[in-house]
């Protein structure tokens, strides 16, 4: 299954928080990362007052279930020793899964799409990096929902 995963960091090292779990990913059991986008610099969506996020998305074949990939996700972020505090707050790193395949997913511990990836263009720009025709299940075209969006907050690296 190819499936797509948003990272963001905004503490210790950003760029760095990034890149290890980029490889954590790939040394996953069942988890191979096969496209990585560019980095992005986005303003904290909240407007609070900390650092600036890296953001980038990668693409993954993978054999696990969307679930299995949820944990596999979690695991890297306690490994990488992210403390839950407030939503929305300074962290060292985050991976939320964006897309699985054309799956949607609505339990209590996992939405797929990705409920807010509509709303941030720091994960929709990425992901138009690897797929730009994609068409999005339930939101409909990747460009439709980037176009409806300002992305000039949205810096590439
Ligand atoms: P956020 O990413 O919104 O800042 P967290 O990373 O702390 O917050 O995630 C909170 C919860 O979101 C997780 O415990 C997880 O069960 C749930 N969740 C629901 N859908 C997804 C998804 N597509 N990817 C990652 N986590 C998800
Ligand atoms: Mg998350």
């Amino acid at each position: 299954m190819l499936a797509y995963i948003g990272l963001g960091s905004n503490l210790n090292q950003p760029k760095q928080q990034i890149k290890t779990a980029v490889l954590a990913l790939h040394n996953a059991k069942d988890i191979e990362v096969v496209n990585l986008s560019s980095l992005y610099q986005s303003k904290p969506i909240d407007g609070s007052k900390q650092p600036d996020y890296i953001n980038a998305v990668c693409q993954v074949n993978t054999h696990l279930t969307a679930l299995e990939l949820l944990y596999a996700c979690q695991d890297i972020e306690n490994k990488q020793h992210r403390v839950r505090e407030k939503k929305w707050g300074a962290r060292t790193i985050d991976l939320d899964i964006i897309l699985y395949g054309v799956q949607v997913v609505a339990s209590k511990q996992l939405i797929i799409p990705h409920p807010q990836m509509m709303n941030r263009a720091f994960v929709l720009v990425p992901l138009s990096e690897l797929e730009d025709d994609l068409k999005v299940p339930v939101l409909g075209p990747l460009q439709d929902l980037i176009d409806k969006l300002d992305t000039s907050e949205l810096i590439k690296l």
